[in-house]
């Protein structure tokens, strides 16, 4: 098994599972779930909740930061897009580095998916779990950096894509560079005489 990038430093990993009311426990056997996370290199805190989202959850997390001096946090729950960044502000709340952090979707990719099966179901949340827990042992802490932007765009090719994209983007306010290697913009729809089907000229 390939070293991981920590191997100087130890590994503790908590792992949060989310029971979204029935949401999840509905179909995935959750305390079976738990007790699996358990097993699993590394982990040493599993805690389960109703919801994990809300305030007694994100607390139940700071505390096992703290109690347990977790150096990776694994939450089970939802699709990343809804609440990646709270459980990003929770664990830092908790001064855990944000993207020490993983999220595995048991409800969309799994409980919402295999309803009324609910030993496949478990059995996938267990995969799941095991590839999050494989995959927070490679993070590494990232410090945010902003850097200026220039407002301004090339936009490359003058065909009839390219030149939407430069007036798009000049509506926007943003100064544009169009670029086209031929002697005239237009690009194919240059080459038409008439368009079907009002038969109006291309250009
Ligand atoms: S974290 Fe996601 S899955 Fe868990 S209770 Fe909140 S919305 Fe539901």
């Amino acid at each position: 098994m390939a070293e991981t990038p920590q191997k100087s430093g130890e590994l503790r990993i908590g792992v949060f599972v989310c029971e979204c009311g029935l949401n999840i426990a509905g179909t995935v056997d959750c305390d079976a779930l738990s007790r699996y996370a358990e097993t699993l290199d590394d982990v040493v805190a599993v805690v389960q909740n109703k919801y994990t989202c809300a305030d007694p959850g994100q607390n139940e997390i700071k505390r096992a930061i703290k109690e347990h001096l977790l150096n990776r946090v694994v939450v089970a729950s939802c699709t990343p897009k809804i609440h990646e960044p709270t459980f990003r502000q929770c664990v830092s709340d908790a001064g855990l580095n944000p993207y020490l952090f993983e999220m595995v979707n048991i409800r969309e990719h799994v409980s919402w998916g295999h309803q009324g099966d609910k030993e496949k179901a478990t059995a996938k949340a267990q995969d799941l779990i095991r590839s999050g827990v494989a995959r927070a042992r490679f993070l590494e802490a990232q410090e945010e950096t902003v850097v200026p932007v220039t407002q301004a765009a090339l936009v490359i090719g003058g065909g009839v894509a390219g030149l939407q994209a430069a007036l798009d983007l000049a509506d926007g306010g943003h100064q544009v560079y169009l670029v086209e290697k031929e002697a005239s913009i237009g690009g194919l729809m240059a080459a038409l005489d008439k368009t079907y089907p009002t038969m109006d000229c291309s250009i």
